[in-house]
């Protein structure tokens, strides 16, 4: 396999990537999932939702961490995720909110690049229940095995004290 070495390729590569996040061309186009245009925040549907009324809500800027926000950004982004709720419990009458970050890829950030808080809406009796964030659903079993093995260090520390 022949490789060469193009460093015009990189920046293609990382314009078409920046091109890719939902939220950047959301913001640049007209998009049908997006709900709300702020001058610091953006509320969108998510297209792959875990649940009916799955939202989406991130800063305006492209930023990853959440130290990268100015103090008016986290301001604006916590007083959107509320109404954001505010606006669900008014449309969809949910029972209760999962309302989240997922940080990283290891913690099943989708749109790792692009800082947003998902909202999702639950309903008692909801069918997955045990739907946790980072698009992945947890089975009972897991779950059952999960609490297990850390309940038994749980026990120890009441132990210990
Ligand atoms: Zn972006």
């Amino acid at each position: 396999m022949k490789t060469m070495w193009a460093p015009w390729r990189m920046e293609y590569i990382l314009g078409e990537k920046r091109g890719r996040c939902i939220f950047c061309s959301a913001l640049r186009d007209q998009d049908e999932l997006t709900l709300f245009k702020g001058e610091d925040t953006i509320v969108t549907m998510n297209k792959f939702p875990y649940i009916n009324g799955h939202l989406l809500v991130a800063p305006v800027r492209h930023v990853s961490n959440l130290h990268e926000l100015n103090k008016i950004e986290m301001g604006e982004l916590l007083a959107t995720v509320e109404q954001s709720v505010g606006i669900l419990k008014t449309v969809m009458k949910p029972d209760g909110f999962n309302v989240g970050l997922n940080l990283g890829k290891a913690a099943g950030a989708g749109v790792e690049e692009h800082l947003h808080f998902h909202i999702v809406p639950r309903w008692f009796g909801d069918t997955n229940a045990l739907t946790v964030f980072g698009e992945v659903r947890v089975i009972p079993e897991h779950l059952k095995a999960t609490f297990n093995n850390l309940k038994l260090y749980f026990d120890k520390i009441n132990t210990t004290n």
